[in-house]
């Protein structure tokens, strides 16, 4: 066996292990989150009957504040960077774009591959609300409000990439309940997402309900967002997703170098 060999078997060795510990991390990033989300509720529990109203104001905020935050997420995936980046290259850039040539991949995916690593990004937040103390004189209710809207948002926020892949299921195999919920508008119905699979591909990036995606196409927040990186970096926003012919037609103008005086004689 020539070097070569030795070394590309290396390789795949490599590559093996890495995506089994990788799988590993993913289900240990489950548990935790899970047990986590269990000991939030528990923390807030004792409050639910003379902060009802509160609580329930604070984990309806978290839901929608979810939906932001993920789209957020999304849009950044989407719009900036390219796959050749170490680290959120493939973390992060890869899945984003690999979605958008081959959309019914996500349904292949299995439960620990579609919310093993949003629960590893949650599991950080998920411990330090916590910790966060509920009894300190005078600050209970804005305290009851941080940690039921944080464990709200972060719960849902893991629960995104379950959403968007239940969006994408032939209708055949969604689940009656399922199909209720998404006609309800209480999860992402796959007919509204439809919008973001549209070519070119730059609005409704809200995945977990995408109650925010009209108004925030209507404010026209992600292209504010982009002129403002595109004035400061003179990046062009998806230009490694549709092309740069294609970003260009709808990208915004990148700034414009001021020209040098021409010196008059
Ligand atoms: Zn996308
Ligand atoms: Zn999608």
């Amino acid at each position: 066996m020539s070097n070569l060999d030795l070394k590309m078997q290396d390789a795949k060795a490599l590559a093996a292990g890495y995506s089994r510990t990788f799988r590993m991390v993913e289900i240990a990033s489950i548990v935790a989150f899970w047990s986590l989300s269990f000991a939030i509720a528990y923390k807030l529990w004792p409050y639910a009957k003379s902060y009802g109203w509160l609580l329930l104001a604070a984990l309806s905020f978290g839901f929608i504040l979810a939906d932001f935050v993920g789209g957020l997420v999304h849009w950044m995936g989407d719009t900036w960077g390219s796959t050749e980046m170490p680290i959120l290259g493939k973390a992060l850039i890869r899945p984003f774009r690999e979605h958008h040539v081959d959309e019914k991949a996500i349904t292949r995916h299995d439960y620990i591959e579609t919310n093993g690593s949003n629960c590893l990004v949650a599991v950080p937040v998920a411990a330090a609300v916590l910790f966060v103390p509920l009894d300190v004189e005078g600050w209970t209710a804005p305290a009851l409000f941080l940690v039921a809207s944080l464990g709200s948002m972060i719960f849902w926020v893991m629960m995104t990439n379950q959403i968007h892949k239940w969006s994408h299921l032939d209708e055949d195999k969604a689940p009656a309940l399922l199909k209720l919920l998404q006609r309800l508008h209480l999860v992402l119905p796959p007919e509204h997402h439809k919008t973001h699979h549209t070519a070119p591909f730059d609005t409704y990036y809200c995945i977990t309900t995408g109650w925010l995606n009209w108004p925030l196409a209507k404010l026209g927040f992600y292209r504010h967002l982009e002129r403002l990186i595109t004035a400061l970096t003179g990046l062009i926003p998806r230009k490694d997703d549709i092309g740069l012919d294609a970003a260009l037609k709808i990208a915004p103008a990148p700034a414009e170098k001021p020209q040098p005086q021409k010196a008059t004689t």
